[in-house]
């Protein structure tokens, strides 16, 4: 963003006329050819701090926490949703709608939070995410929570059972989030819960599959205690509940629930009522606008009720985000570009022995065809690079390799040799 001073001849400061060599910095605006150099940033500031000193009232409510890193009780400053949005950002490519989505309802429930007790109540907005498996659920869910550094927990719908079935009670969901409080309950109560697969306990009937979990409906309507906002007891260490045993209280009205499924089939039910129950001229642009392939872009809440999720849940869910399929050219940038891409982490455990490890572009290209060979998707890309690395690891640590490039035709042949193996 910034424009180091000697560089870029021709610009200027857009508001006292300063060239690049007269000042230290000057800013691009993300509007166009327009340039603030950091004096003239440093003058605003201090009339902004005036202009608030006289009318506190105006002060937003983000630069007020901007200017410590802690609020008065001790939770860390909220970023605003544009923050949230650059974060994910770094650790997550595309899915530009779920990220916006995201970060607003985060933000919002977060403010929540912070309302005053007798004023307006807001109300919770729990998140639902619905997208093919391996396009970054888990990963959205897991990089807001380390933004924000609050406890989280990742549960699988699919274990949770009603008391009496074979499984996890619903309870249990809670004693991850306990857990990773370290047993704060105050903490806890303010944590992020992401329970995967909801999907999978998606009512029989109205469903496709005769796979489902029996005990669908069940678990929903146990879950939906959870998500509305009550006082749990949950066993301290998790596991079965019996007479004796302390039970910790929880309450979940501040927790925020993110759900993520992959509803297969469920395009179909969202092309059958944009298909039937869009009439006239409306009806006829969305449809022109519909491709095959993006359907889950137009998901709506009555989607999940003919998937077989009971109503209450899904009122219970109000932000409905999809995730878009990674084609190949994400899966590329997955490979590379987030601030934990695959690429880097193998780079940086060869540079810890000194070696430098250069993945050619081929190489690259190879192991994106594979991950879709495999109809893996992002989830694969790991096991790709991982077959393709082993003996590497193993053999270079005993050698004096400066430099170990890998090939394609290298690749190739591990990968070849590993799956015919
Ligand atoms: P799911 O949608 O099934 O929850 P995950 O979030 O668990 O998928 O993704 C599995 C792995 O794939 C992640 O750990 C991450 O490395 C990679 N991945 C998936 N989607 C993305 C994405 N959009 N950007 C970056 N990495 C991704």
């Amino acid at each position: 963003m910034a424009k180091k001073s000697n560089s870029n001849q021709g610009i200027k400061c857009s508001f006292c006329g300063k060239e690049p060599s007269y000042t230290d910095i000057l800013v691009p605006s993300p509007l166009g050819d327009t340039y603030i150099c950091s004096e003239c940033v440093d003058q605003i500031e201090g009339l902004l701090k005036d202009y608030y000193k006289e009318n506190p009232s105006l002060r937003p409510v983000t630069n007020t926490k901007k200017e410590t890193d802690e609020t008065a009780t001790g939770q860390k400053a909220l970023p605003t949703p544009v923050e949230i949005r650059e974060f994910l950002d770094q650790y997550v490519i595309g899915q530009e709608d779920a990220k916006k989505y995201l970060s607003v309802a985060v933000y919002n429930h977060y403010k929540r939070l912070a309302q005053d007790k007798d004023d307006v109540d807001i109300e919770k907005s729990n998140i639902i995410m619905v997208g093919p498996t391996g396009t970054g659920k888990t990963l959205l869910a897991k990089t807001i929570a380390r933004q924000l550094d609050v406890p989280f927990a990742i549960v699988d719908a699919t274990v949770l059972t009603e008391a009496g079935y074979v499984g996890e009670d619903i309870e249990s969901l809670l004693v991850r989030l306990l857990q990773a409080a370290d047993y704060d309950v105050a903490k806890a109560e303010r944590g992020i819960v992401f329970i995967d697969e909801i999907d999978k306990i998606a009512r029989k009937g109205d469903n496709p599959s005769i796979t489902r979990d029996v005990s669908g409906e069940g678990v929903q309507q146990g879950l939906l205690k959870l998500l509305e906002g009550s006082i749990v007891n949950v066993p301290p260490n998790g596991g079965r509940k019996h007479p004796e045993q302390k039970m910790i209280a929880v309450d979940t009205k501040n927790i925020l629930f993110i759900c993520g499924g992959a509803f297969d089939g469920i395009e179909r039910k969202i092309a059958h009522r944009l298909n039937t129950h869009v009439v006239g001229f409306t009806g006829s642009s969305v449809r022109s606008k519909v491709g095959s392939d993006n359907y889950l872009k137009y998901i709506a809440p009555q989607d999940l009720k003919s998937f077989g999720l009971i109503p209450e849940i899904i009122g219970r869910l109000p932000v409905l985000v999809h995730l878009d399929p990674l084609d190949r050219e994400a899966l590329l940038r997955v490979l590379t570009e987030p601030k934990n891409a695959i690429t880097k982490q193998y780079e940086k455990l060869f540079a810890m022995d000194g070696v430098k490890l250069v993945f050619l572009p081929e190489t690259l290209e190879f192991i994106v065809d594979k991950a879709i060979e495999y109809k893996l998707g992002a989830r694969g890309l790991r096991t790709i690079v991982e077959t393709i690395m082993m003996d590497p690891m193993y053999e270079t640590p005993s050698t004096d390799i400066k430099e170990l490039i890998i090939d394609r035709e290298f690749a190739e042949e591990k990968i070849r040799k590993a799956y015919i193996g």
